[in-house]
C-alpha cells in the first residue's frame, strides 16, 4: 500500500464512518456523533498515528521531530544529501540533494504528509510536493519567510512593528537610506542569510562603499535596517493547526554569541505586560499569515518596552529546544500535532530552564563532563538534560547538541553554566 492509500484509509476512517475523536484526537470508529460535528470533520484532514511523515531536511530539527512523532506512533522518512544524517539515524532516509525532483517525488510517494525543517526549500520542489502530496504548511508561508522584504511586509500587515527599513538597489540608494534611517544600520541580504551571515553592520559613512561592494556580489536583493538598540532579544513560538487552533509557548530570552544562539532563558526576565504583548503578536502573525505548524517569532525588546519583530521561521526553532523537558508539550510534539490537525498540546512551563547550545568546540569538554559526577549541579539543585544530534564531525561553530538546565530559578541554571568549563573555549 502506498503512503497515499494509507492516508486515504485513515481519513475515510476519520470522516466517513461516523468516527469521533477521543481526547488525544484518535479516531474511535463507530462512536455516536451529531451531524454538525460530522460536517466539521469532513472539512478537516486529520492524519492519525500509523501514517508516515516526510521531512525535507535531515538535520537536528528533523531528528527531534521524529523522536517526538515516533512516540505518538508516526513513522518518518527524510530527504537529505548527507548519508546517516541526524534525522536519518532515527527515520528512513532518501539520500539526495534538496532540489532533486525525482527524490522529492519519492518522498511524496512514501509520505502521507510532508513537512520541512529548514526554510530555504527550492520553490520548484515545494510546488511539486504540494501538487503530489499533502503539505499542510503550504508554500505561501515559505515564499513569505524566504525573503526579508516580503517577511517584513507580512509582519506589518499583522499589526507588529519591524525596524525601519529600506530596499537597497544601488550605492546611491544605500547612501540615501543611511542618511534617512541614520547610522548605525544593518545591511542584510534579502535571502539566504542565517546566524549573522549575509549581514554588514554599518557604523559610519566610510563603510558604505565597501559593504555595498561585498553585499551586491551576493546576487540577491538587499535591505537596510535601522540598528535597534535593544535591551533583550526574545522569541515566541506559536503553533497553529489547519482547524485554526493556536497556542503559544512561553517567551524565551535569547543570548547570542558571535550571532549564534548561546542561551535561551525561560521564563524570560521581562514584565508581564511585555510577555502578554509578545504572545499576542505571535498569535496575530500566525493567524494573519495562515501559518500551519510552528512559527517562531524573534523580537527585539527596547529599554522603553517597545517590541520589534526581527525574523520569522516557519518551523521548530533553536530557541524552542527548552520546551523538550520544561513544557508539558515540546515544540516538536506540537508541530506534529499541528500539521496532523490533532488537538494541540498544553504548552505550559513546568520548570524554569536555561537552554545552552553545544557547538563543535564544546564537544570535548562536554564529553569529559558527562563522565564525571557533577558536584556543582547537586549543590545548585539543577538537573542537566543532554541532547546530542549524532553529527559525525565536531566542526568549529557547528551546532552539535544542546543542554536543558532545569532549575528552581533561572539564576541557579545560569550560575551552573558560569561555573561549568564546557563553554570556556
Ligand atoms: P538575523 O540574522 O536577522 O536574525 O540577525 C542576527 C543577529 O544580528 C540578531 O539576533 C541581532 O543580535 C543582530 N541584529 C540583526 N538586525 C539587527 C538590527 N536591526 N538592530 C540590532 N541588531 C540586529
Amino acid at each position: 500500500m502506498s503512503g497515499g492509500d494509507n492516508v486515504n484509509k485513515l481519513v475515510n476512517l476519520f470522516e466517513g464512518e461516523g468516527a469521533v475523536c477521543d481526547e488525544f484526537g484518535c479516531a474511535i470508529p463507530g462512536a455516536e456523533d451529531g451531524q454538525g460535528a460530522l460536517a466539521e470533520k469532513a472539512s478537516r484532514r486529520a492524519i492519525l498515528p500509523g501514517a508516515t511523515i516526510g521531512v525535507l531536511g535531515g538535520g537536528q530539527l528533523g531528528r527531534m521531530l521524529a523522536h517526538a512523532g515516533n512516540r505518538l506512533g508516526y513513522r518518518f522518512v527524510t530527504l537529505d544529501p548527507t548519508p546517516d544524517s541526524p534525522c536519518g539515524q532515527t527515520a528512513a532516509q532518501i539520500v539526495a540533494a534538496y532540489d532533486d525532483r525525482e527524490a522529492a517525488r519519492e518522498l511524496a510517494q512514501r509520505s502521507d504528509v510532508i513537512t520541512y525543517e529548514f526554510e530555504n526549500v527550492d520553490a520548484g520542489v515545494a510546488e511539486m510536493l504540494e501538487r503530489e502530496s499533502y503539505v499542510p504548511q503550504g508554500s505561501k508561508l515559505l515564499y513569505t519567510t524566504q525573503h526579508r522584504l516580503r517577511e517584513k511586509q507580512a509582519v506589518e500587515a499583522a499589526g507588529a512593528q519591524v525596524a525601519p527599513y529600506a530596499e537597497i538597489e544601488s550605492l546611491a540608494g544605500l547612501q540615501e537610506a543611511a542618511a534617512r534611517l541614520g547610522l548605525p544600520a544593518v545591511l542584510k541580504t534579502a535571502t539566504g542569510g542565517y546566524d549573522g551571515k549575509g549581514q554588514w553592520v554599518l557604523r559610519s559613512e566610510d563603510e558604505l562603499a565597501t559593504a555595498w561592494g561585498e553585499a551586491s556580489r551576493a546576487g540577491t536583493q538587499l535591505v537596510l535596517e535601522k540598528f535597534i538598540v535593544f535591551d533583550k532579544e526574545i522569541s515566541v513560538i506559536a503553533a497553529r493547526s489547519p482547524s485554526g487552533e493556536v497556542k503559544t509557548f512561553p517567551p524565551a530570552e535569547n543570548i547570542h554569541v558571535h550571532n549564534i544562539l548561546h542561551l535561551s532563558i525561560v521564563p524570560a526576565r521581562i514584565s508581564d505586560k511585555v510577555r502578554a504583548e509578545a504572545e499576542k503578536l505571535a498569535v496575530s502573525i500566525a493567524e494573519t499569515l495562515g501559518a500551519v505548524g510552528l512559527i517562531a517569532v524573534e523580537m527585539f525588546l527596547t529599554a522603553d518596552g517597545e517590541l520589534y519583530v526581527n525574523e520569522l521561521a516557519p518551523r521548530p526553532h533553536n530557541s524552542g529546544h527548552y520546551t523538550m523537558e520544561a513544557c508539558r508539550t515540546s515544540q516538536f510534539e506540537q508541530h506534529v500535532r499541528a500539521i496532523c490537525d490533532l488537538p494541540l498540546g498544553d504548552p505550559s512551563l513546568l520548570t524554569p530552564v536555561v537552554m545552552a547550545n553545544i557547538l563543535g568546540e564544546h564537544m570535548e569538554p562536554l564529553l569529559e563532563w558527562m563522565g564525571e559526577k557533577d558536584a556543582a549541579a547537586e549543590k545548585l539543585g539543577v538537573e542537566v538534560k543532554v541532547h546530542l544530534y549524532g553529527k559525525a564531525e565536531a566542526k568549529h561553530k557547528r551546532k552539535m547538541g544542546h543542554l536543558n538546565v532545569l532549575a528552581l530559578n533561572v539564576d541557579a541554571a545560569l550560575e551552573w553554566i558560569a561555573q561549568s568549563k564546557i563553554w570556556r573555549v
